[in-house]
This record gives structure tokens, C-alpha cells and sequence, in this order.
């Protein structure tokens, strides 16, 4: 096995790979190349689910617009504050505000925001707020905003088309990764694991993509069934072989979050929320000790919180952000690690 260097074929053998000892190999590679790269500490992104509000049809997404059974909100620009301002009574480094791609949320209204954290506090600031038109983008990083997340989900295309029904005349969700990267922003992308109709080779793909996009941070989480989405409900059946689809389990998103970082020894990679939501009890340390080196507690005020459902029984719907705090610093550092101070940015070789 050789990092950086890995060959689709080598990919796809780990990904495919059960034996319990053999995958011991790669989660000791994972964790050792976390280390020697981004070292023990945590780093914390609070984040902020600012509207559940959505213009787009994602197959996968609970809050895609055909969905009728969702109470819609959106923060007030004060209610945001409220949140930030526990960041940094917490002692974190960086805010992430994401959404629905919602329109209700107007360019300079989200400019004005992004300035006065950016003025009020040293808080880096992520923005993940769907395929923004790039006017809104080129408009948010003047602003100030640090970082940008917009997972590509597969690249497998037919699947992709499947699940997630495009705009006419709209840039595509590569083509925006390669925008936010000129625009100077820290470019985070991602999948979900196993996905209806995914394969192993294309999850394969997927991860080898992440190498050649350079990104910067990448979330990998499982694929959790929404019974309110056409994904959830069967309306969508997959024509895929049995053998071939990717099981969308905690196993297999720590395989992908292990050869991510792999592939990727810089990136900074959570250990998501999904995956502690399939796997409450250690989920979160599975990450942590398979490659991520980020976690991401929810300050969502609690009543819009439960309206955020992409998903059903997300993980962090019990975690009040105060007591969870504690709890939290515990589970870290019952692994051996510390929590990261700062913003936590990339770090790139040539930069030390
Ligand atoms: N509107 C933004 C933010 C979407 S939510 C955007 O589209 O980028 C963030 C992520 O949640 C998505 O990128 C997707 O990977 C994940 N997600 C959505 N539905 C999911 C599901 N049913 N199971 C697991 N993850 C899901």
C-alpha cells in the first residue's frame, strides 16, 4: 500500500476487503498518516443549519422541495448571532453555516452576515449552501468567507443524474469545485456511502477523484434511507448486481474515511454526523481513529434542529450543545487526542 499513490484496483481490494485483520493494516496506515500529517488534535466546527428551506429535487435529501411533510424555517440574521457567539464561548474555531439551496437566502443579506463575524470575531467561516450562482460566491468570498463545502455525492454520472436532477444552464457541481478553488476559498467536498445503485468500483472513483481535486476538506458519510424522499420510499430501484452495490454501512464509510486520507494526507476530514448516527455508540471515535481529524457539534438551536432532516434519527437531535461539550472532550480525549485550538485551516506542506 502506498500512500497518495494508490491504484483504483488497490482502492477498490480495500474497499471490498472483510478480513478483520487485514483491515487492521489500513486503519493503522489511516491513523499513522493522519498523525504524521494533521497531527492529534480535533478541531471543532460548529455548525450552524441556518434554513431548511430548498429549491432543488435531490432524490436522497429530506429537504427537497417535493417534500410536503417538512415545516420549513429560516434563522433570523440574530439568531445566527446568538449561535456564533456559543462558538465562541466554546472555544471553537471555525462556523459552518449550510442549508437547502434556498433564494430566500439573498446574496447581501448573507454578505452582511459573513462580514460581521468575520469583524466581530476570528472565527473562520465556512459557507455550504448548495450550487450558488457564482456571482453569489465571488459576493461571499469578498465578504470574507474562508471555506466552501459542496459534496459531488458519486461520480458515477447516470447515478448522479438519478438522484440529483440538475438545473437547466447552471454550472454543474465540478465545475464549482474548480470555481471556489480560484476564488481563493478552502474547497471541501464529498459522497455517501453507498448509495442505491453505487459500486465498489465507483466509490473507488470517487475516492481517487479526491486525490486529483487537491481537496482541502472531505466529508464522507454513510447513505441513511429517508422514507420522505423517492430514494427512501423505493420509488427509485437501482439496476445494479447485488455483488456490486456498496452497503451503506459504518465498516465501509470508515474504509472510505481511511483511504481518503490516504489519498488525501493534508485534507481535513470529519467524522460525520452520519456516521455516529448509524453507529451511536462509537461511531464518531471510529472516524476519528480511521483517518478524520474533525467533528462538527451541532449549535442549531434545538427547535430548528429537529426541522434539519435529511435524514431520519440524526445523531447530534440529544446533544444539547452545553452538556455535549463536556462529553465530547471526553470522548476525545479517551482516544488520546486533544482538541485543536485556532481555525484548523489546511496545511499545506510548502507552507511550513
Ligand atoms: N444544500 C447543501 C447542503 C446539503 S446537506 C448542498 O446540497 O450541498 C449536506 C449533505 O448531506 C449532502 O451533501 C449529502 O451528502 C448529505 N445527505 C443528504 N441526504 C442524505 C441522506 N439521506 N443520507 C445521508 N446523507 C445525506
Amino acid at each position: 500500500m502506498n500512500d497518495c499513490r494508490l491504484t483504483l484496483d488497490e482502492i477498490e481490494y480495500w474497499l471490498r476487503q472483510e478480513d478483520p485483520s487485514r483491515l487492521d493494516l489500513l486503519w493503522m496506515r489511516a491513523d499513522q498518516t493522519r498523525r504524521q500529517n494533521v497531527g492529534d488534535a480535533v478541531h471543532l466546527r460548529g455548525l450552524i443549519e441556518i434554513s431548511n428551506y430548498c429549491s432543488r429535487r435531490c432524490r436522497y435529501c429530506g429537504l427537497n422541495i417535493e417534500n410536503r411533510h417538512l415545516q420549513r424555517y429560516r434563522m433570523t440574521a440574530d439568531e445566527i448571532f446568538t449561535c456564533v457567539e456559543k462558538a465562541v464561548e466554546f472555544g471553537y474555531g471555525t462556523v459552518v453555516l449550510q442549508a437547502g439551496e434556498d433564494y430566500g437566502i439573498k446574496t447581501e443579506w448573507l454578505a452582511d452576515i459573513v462580514r460581521r463575524i468575520k469583524k466581530q470575531t476570528s472565527l473562520a467561516l465556512t459557507l455550504s449552501l448548495g450550487e450558488r450562482p457564482i456571482e453569489d460566491l465571488i459576493a461571499w468570498r469578498k465578504a470574507g468567507a474562508d471555506r466552501y463545502l459542496l459534496r459531488f455525492e458519486t461520480s458515477d454520472k447516470a447515478l448522479y443524474e438519478r438522484i440529483h436532477p440538475s438545473v437547466a444552464n447552471r454550472p454543474g457541481r465540478f465545475e464549482l469545485l474548480t470555481v471556489l478553488a480560484q476564488l481563493g476559498f478552502e474547497v471541501g467536498s464529498g459522497v455517501m456511502v453507498g448509495i442505491p445503485g453505487q459500486s465498489f468500483r465507483s466509490l473507488a472513483e470517487d475516492t481517487a477523484l479526491f486525490g486529483r481535486l487537491d481537496l482541502d476538506m472531505i466529508g464522507i458519510g454513510p447513505f441513511i434511507s429517508n422514507p420522505l424522499t423517492p430514494l427512501g420510499s423505493g420509488e427509485l430501484i437501482p439496476s445494479i448486481d447485488s455483488a456490486e452495490q456498496v452497503p451503506n454501512t459504518d465498516l465501509m464509510t470508515c474504509k472510505a474515511v481511511a483511504l481518503a486520507r490516504l489519498v488525501c494526507p493534508q485534507a481535513n476530514i470529519p467524522s460525520t454526523t452520519a456516521l455516529a448516527t448509524i453507529n451511536p455508540d462509537s461511531g464518531r471515535e471510529l472516524g476519528l481513529t480511521r483517518g478524520a481529524n474533525v467533528v462538527m457539534p451541532n449549535l442549531t438551536p434545538l427547535c430548528y434542529r429537529t426541522l434539519y432532516e435529511i435524514y431520519p434519527g440524526k445523531a447530534c437531535l440529544n446533544e444539547t450543545a452545553d452538556g455535549y461539550n463536556g462529553c465530547l472532550q471526553a470522548r476525545i480525549e479517551s482516544i488520546g487526542r486533544t482538541i485543536g485550538f485556532g481555525s484548523g485551516g489546511r496545511i499545506r506542506k510548502s507552507d511550513e
